[in-house]
């Protein structure tokens, strides 16, 4: 009897020390998250119709740093977070997935860093960033996002501001400065590096394998046709020693890609003319351009949109459908660099 109860005890205590094992292998959320549970706003809190929406405020660290905003019209000072929620709002479709977003929205933030903290800003001296997104971010009030999602205006202005709150205060950083987090809508197969797109290479905007296709990106392949006649004015105009005769057939030659496989320069009337400038000249949705000549016009082939530098938005998409939490995401586009968060930055500053 003794022995028997013995036993029982020490299965007892095995049981106990082995349940304690496994809790101890759960995983814990991340130092950088303690202690800011997700804060974000029940739906109820902004349930009243737009457009007078608001982003609702906090203890949140985006609201300890604010923004200054040029509008066409005026500049205006924003506390970051509700900053943000525009920007992911107007940057990124708010149907896709949750952590997508999140990803969106710490690259946004990251971006927004180098933006305050740069020393000199020649475009808009008064502000920090602009409202144009061929320049700094596309950025849309409640109001103009109540246009855009329409019926869905309340799910989605949700959804954005959970993807900011979620990730409040969390930027990518390398060296312990915030990185230049670029984004692009979606790739042909390969992010570019910012070397071959820019000239200017860093360490983390290397060229990736980007998982989106033709089934998940509106417009994924897409053309551009131009008469022959409107293909030499347009070249001559940019390059007026271009050598461009009577013969269309001689007109395109030979053209190199960059490792990513865009054209990095195509010889066009004997002149090494760059992808990237034959994409401006010709509106072209990005530089994986495949070029046929007809009878009577030169047709573009492009292969998904943008500069093809640093995050993909239907990637991360893909990548968060899949599975993957932003933290990967992010990890998997800017390669080397690590998550830290607003307060290292500015506490650098001070120090
Ligand atoms: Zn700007």
């Amino acid at each position: 009897m003794k022995r028997i109860l013995i036993i029982s005890l020490l299965i007892t205590l095995l049981a106990l020390g082995f349940s304690i094992l496994i809790a101890l292998a759960m995983p814990l959320p991340s130092a950088r998250m303690r202690g800011q549970a997700p804060s974000s706003p029940s739906p109820s809190d902004t349930a009243s119709p737009s457009p007078s929406a608001a982003v609702p405020t906090g203890r949140f660290l985006d609201d300890t740093i604010a923004v200054t905003v040029a509008f066409p019209d005026e500049v205006r000072t924003l506390p970051l977070g509700e900053y943000l929620v525009g920007v992911v709002g107007g940057e990124m479709p708010a149907s896709f997935e949750m952590e997508a977003l999140k990803a969106q929205a710490v690259a946004a933030r990251t971006y927004t860093l180098t933006r305050i903290l740069a020393s000199n800003k020649p475009e808009h001296p008064d502000a920090d960033v602009c409202t144009d997104h061929t320049h700094c971010q596309a950025y849309l009030t409640a109001e103009e996002l109540t246009e855009r999602w329409g019926e869905d205006f309340n799910a989605y202005y949700q959804k954005i501001i959970d993807a900011v709150r979620y990730t409040d205060g969390v930027c990518l950083l390398y060296g312990g400065a915030p990185i230049e987090a670029v984004f692009h809508s979606s790739s042909a197969g390969k992010t570019a590096s910012s070397a071959e797109v820019w000239g200017k290479p860093l360490p983390y905007l290397v060229s990736v394998e980007s998982f989106e296709t033709a089934d998940d990106v509106p417009n994924y392949l897409s053309s551009v046709t131009v008469s022959h006649a409107d293909f030499k004015s347009t070249i001559l105009r940019a390059y007026p020693n271009a050598a461009l005769g009577d013969n269309p057939e001689e007109w395109i030659g030979a053209k190199t890609l960059s490792p990513s496989g865009r054209i990095d320069t195509v010889i066009i009337g004997g002149i090494g003319i760059p992808g990237t400038e034959l994409r401006t000249l010709f509106g072209l949705r990005s530089t994986a351009i495949e070029i046929e000549l007809t009878e009577t016009d030169v047709v573009f082939f492009t292969t998904g949109y943008g500069h093809g530098v640093g995050l993909s938005q239907y990637g991360a998409n893909a990548m968060a459908r899949a599975g993957s939490g932003y933290e990967d995401i992010l990890m998997w586009y800017y390669q080397g660099a690590s998550l830290g968060s607003v307060k290292e930055v500015f506490a650098g500053q001070d120090g």
